[in-house]
């Protein structure tokens, strides 16, 4: 243990993200590192409890509850403290392929349940990860992961998100020949056209990690989408076994009258074309929509709509309003929330933070619900019309919630971005392999296990588990490995 009395004598630090007035005007990075000394110190508040439930990852209350790939997080807060910083990155690549990811965008679930956190602000977890492993960058510790041997088995791997790319990481790894399959021009999944580079640098992180595999052996076909330019079953042939990692990328419609309008979007259109153009052209193709001196409306939240209202501020949008179906959380853990569950809390992500700065308000309307978009008489979005809802007037047998009478309001509006949610993964790599799908359209496939109804066809990420976190699709990448060597090997060693 670092320091037996740290987290009596420290406060919870972590490092100022840049000024959101300033940082809005670019498209780096917005956090910030702190000096090793402070480091050091928060890693000293960490009590290296008797049970420590940050590394637990444990699902509670459909939440996850500690850290999805279970980090070794006491021992390397201890290894922080004492200045040990390789052994510290040794024992986090022992758990986490890719924590410059995590390190960056996951919410930490971790620190919801760090014991601390029951009577003091937590650990800063996440910000020591990232400190590692940029640290062990910086010093040349990195480097690609040259299997001694090779198997003679081959494994097909569809899409390359932090799932696929850590099945292939893992089963390079053990030997095997791996060719990860991709229908974007650029690897990376959601972390190269999802998140935004203001959150996740592509060119020096996720391309720098890509890279890494490249020369670890690793095959990748962009511009390759399976079920159109090769059959799903083609592969099947091909190789020993097949991984589908192909993302939920199916976004959830607003069917309501006008969404047929130009200038309504779904948010992964507006996401995907921003950063191709911004990694193309620096912007100036023009090949992007572009909410520049437009009256924006963003409907739904999550990291999906925050990173729309960073992009708009960034293309110098007029007005920027986000809507919530959902009440606005409670500022503190309510009784029914207890720890070590995820705190469901009211939050402020970077994209409200930078809307308020410039715009002097919280960007947030909770309990609304869209009602039509209006036409201005050419086919063009010019608006919407809204209502507030109830939560405490379910209606039977259908939404949980009820529209309050009286309550219509008309907003302007230039673009609105659809941000509500996914709906499983598109079609129709499953037909083409007989593929069940689970209740929820997902690839049918169980969690630890991850094989399909179809021998040699496994899944994992999002297509199976349904959108969630980059730290759930690099447990699942892990955990389809281990099973698919098992399948190929009869035996394992991956973890
Ligand atoms: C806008 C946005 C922001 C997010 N922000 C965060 C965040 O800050 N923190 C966090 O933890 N999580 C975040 N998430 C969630 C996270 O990105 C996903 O949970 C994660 O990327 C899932 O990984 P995956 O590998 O399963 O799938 P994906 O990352 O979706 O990758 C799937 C890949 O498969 C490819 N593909 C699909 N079909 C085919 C085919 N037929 N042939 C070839 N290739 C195919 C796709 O092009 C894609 O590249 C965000 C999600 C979105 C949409
Ligand atoms: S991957 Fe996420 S949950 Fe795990 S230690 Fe890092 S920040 Fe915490």
């Amino acid at each position: 243990m670092g320091k037996p009395t740290g987290f009596k004598e420290y406060k919870r630090q972590t490092p100022s993200d840049r000024d959101p007035a300033l940082r809005i005007l670019d498209w780096e990075e917005l956090h910030t590192h702190m000096p090793t000394e402070e480091l050091q110190t928060q890693g000293a508040r960490c009590m290296n409890c008797g049970v420590p439930f940050c590394h637990t990852g444990e699902m509670i209350a459909n939440m996850a509850a500690g850290c999805p790939v279970n980090n070794l997080i006491p021992e390397w807060n201890d290894l922080i403290y004492n200045n040990r910083w390789k052994e510290a990155l040794d024992r986090l690549h022992k758990t986490n392929n890719f924590p410059e990811f995590t390190g960056r965008v996951c919410p930490a679930p971790c620190e919801g349940s760090c014991v601390l956190g029951i009577i003091e602000p937590p650990v800063t977890i996440k910000n020591i990860e990232c400190s590692i492993i940029d640290h062990g960058f910086e010093q040349g510790w990195v480097n690609p992961e040259i299997p001694e041997t090779r198997t003679d088995k081959t494994v097909a791997i569809v899409g390359s998100g932090p799932a696929g790319l850590a099945a292939a990481a893992q089963l390079n790894k053990a030997g095997h020949t791996v060719t990860v399959y991709e229908r974007a021009d650029r690897i990376g999944g959601l972390l190269m056209y999802g998140i935004p580079n203001m959150k996740l640098d592509k060119k020096k992180i996720v391309e720098r990690r890509v890279a890494l595999l490249k020369e670890a052996g690793i095959n990748f076909l962009t511009n390759t989408e399976i079920g159109k330019d090769i059959q799903a079953d083609e592969l099947k042939e091909k190789f020993d076994a097949v991984i589908l990692c192909t993302g939920a990328t199916r976004p959830r419609d607003l069917p309501i009258p006008g969404r047929e309008l130009k200038g309504v979007h779904f948010a992964m259109e507006f996401l995907h074309a921003n950063t191709k153009s911004l990694l193309d052209s620096n912007l100036e193709d023009g090949n992007y929509i572009n909410a520049k001196n437009k009256n924006v409306i963003v409907i739904g939240g999550g990291d999906t709509g925050n990173d729309c209202l960073g992009t708009s501020l960034r293309h110098g949008c007029k007005s920027l309003v986000n809507f919530e179906i959902v009440p606005q959380p409670p500022n503190e853990r309510t009784d029914n929330n207890p720890w070590p569950q995820w705190p469901k809390v009211f939050r402020v992500d970077y994209g409200h933070e930078e809307s308020a700065t410039k715009f002097g308000e919280d960007p947030r309307e909770f309990e609304i619900s869209t009602v039509e978009f209006l036409d201005d008489g050419n086919g063009n979005l010019k608006g919407l019309k809204a209502c507030k809802v109830d939560w405490s007037k379910p209606q039977k047998g259908g939404a949980p919630f009820s529209p309050v009478e009286g309550s219509e309001i008309t907003y302007d509006a230039d673009l609105v971005l659809l941000a509500m949610g996914f709906l499983g993964p598109e079609s129709p790599v499953a037909e083409q392999l007989g593929v069940e799908l689970d209740p929820r359209s997902n690839y049918k496939a169980e969690h630890e296990h991850f094989t399909t109804n179809v021998e040699g066809v496994f899944a994992a990420g999002d297509c199976r588990r349904g959108q969630s976190l980059i730290v759930w699709a690099i447990n699942e990448g892990r955990g389809v490995a281990r099973e698919c060597d098992r399948f190929l090997m009869k035996e394992t060693s991956l973890p």
